[in-house]
């Protein structure tokens, strides 16, 4: 049997039992619907359902890969984009590991080059440095790490939003996605009509694009050699944030860290010498005046590596994208076998996905795995495989198998 036809089957069995848990949308007959099918790999978009009901039959029936509704309402969702009659949209986020800078990316995610087949690791070059070929199989693995830091960012999105913003806690909806990350969800009719440029906007805040440190709270000497003040850390907003980030850069950056920002030599020994008495400043004025020979433009240098840390990486394109489409909570990500689970906003922190969203909690099957490095479904660690044949929990199994790291054994 190959592998799709087993997965199909797998997830055609989940959804005979398991339908009934589909979360849908609110105005579900205002949304368009699309999915991915298995064995045509095709997708069917501009889809729409009257009620939950009708939902959920249809994906009994359809067993699709991948399901997804928009973020935007319609007048006719069924209809060609053109023709749909947009109402607004949910202000939607995606948090995927893909955007965050872990090393442990260099060692378990693989490319493909798809012209001559050579291979390497991390993230794809623009070039196959054999062939010169530009197309590539990336296969990305969900590893505990980069589920943490997935999990890091969502939770300061969840400050700006709450804090920033002013959202209640109970018009935000967190979920896992299934994969690789966290997606936030807000539903308030005040940003419902907000265009793409206006998203852009909360985009640039949230990421501190373009935030100018001048405008919160530094201040220098005329000709910026020395300044004369700087922001709290108990203030609002980016001042806040800027203070904090630097207190926390401060408290830990290494020579190496500080040379990279390019700062003179009397700065970087003037930290590093006088570390603890500039970190215990804060509680009197904050160390803006204290780092002999540091002006505006070096502490600026210092505050971008504030504003790094505090912003949250979010993939950009999701949020001023107002006809986007996205995952259907509680259904399974064809490339894992995992669900999609919502969750409230304070639930996030202590929860685990490598349990919470494992589907398939009966049987074994033996496969022949080619590749996998180690993981873990619930309490169990897996792996690591190279070339192996092995008899394996079904959650395990399918996992590897949607991974495409693996083949059903005969
Ligand atoms: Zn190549
Ligand atoms: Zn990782």
């Amino acid at each position: 049997m190959n592998n799709i036809s087993f997965i199909h089957d797998k997830f055609a069995e989940f959804y005979k039992e398991n339908a009934s848990m589909i979360k849908p949308p609110s105005n579900i007959s205002k949304r368009e619907f699309g999915f991915f099918t298995f064995k045509e790999n095709v997708v069917i978009r501009h889809k729409s359902f009257l009620n939950v009901e009708d939902l959920r039959n249809y994906v009994k029936q359809l067993v699709p890969s991948h399901a997804y509704y928009s973020a935007a309402y319609y007048e006719m969702p069924e209809e060609s984009m053109e023709k749909k009659g947009w109402l607004g949209a949910d202000l939607y986020f995606d948090i995927d590991a893909d955007h965050i800078p872990t090393k442990c990316r260099k060692i378990h995610d693989t490319w493909t080059c798809k012209k001559c087949g050579f291979q390497g690791r991390g993230v794809a070059p623009n070039e196959c440095p054999i062939c010169g070929g530009k197309g590539f199989e990336e296969r990305k693995w969900p590893c505990e790490i980069c589920l943490e830091s997935a999990k890091y960012e969502a939770m300061k999105l969840l400050d700006f939003l709450i804090d920033d913003f002013g959202f209640s806690p109970h018009e935000i909806q967190v979920s896992f996605s299934g994969h690789r990350g966290y997606h936030i969800h807000v539903e308030n009719e005040k940003i419902r009509e907000l265009d793409s440029s206006a998203r852009k906007e909360i985009v640039d805040y949230i990421t501190g694009t373009g935030l100018d440190p001048a405008y919160h709270g530094l201040q220098g000497t005329p000709h910026g050699r020395r300044v004369t003040s700087g922001p709290d850390m108990d203030e609002p907003g980016w001042r806040g944030r800027i203070a904090r980030g630097t207190h926390e850069f401060l408290l830990s950056a290494t020579k190496e860290d500080l040379e990279e920002l390019g700062l003179r030599k009397k700065i970087i020994n003037e930290i590093i010498s006088r570390r603890e008495e500039i970190l215990k400043s804060w509680e009197k004025e904050g160390p803006w005046s204290l780092i002999r020979g540091a002006g505006v433009e070096a502490w600026k240098r210092i505050i971008r590596k504030a504003i790094e840390s505090q912003s949250a990486r979010i993939d950009t394109v999701v949020t001023t994208d107002i006809h986007r489409l996205i995952r259907l909570p509680n259904t399974l990500h064809g490339k894992t076998g995992w669900l999609k689970i919502p969750l409230s906003a304070n639930e996030i922190e202590e929860f685990d996905p490598l349990s919470s969203a494992i589907a398939f909690k009966k049987g074994e099957v033996t496969i022949y795995v080619k590749e996998a490095p180690e993981f873990r479904i619930g309490e169990e660690t897996f792996g690591p495989y190279r070339d192996i044949k092995v008899e394996l929990p079904m959650a395990a199994a399918i996992f590897l198998l949607c991974k495409d790291a693996a083949e059903v054994a005969d």
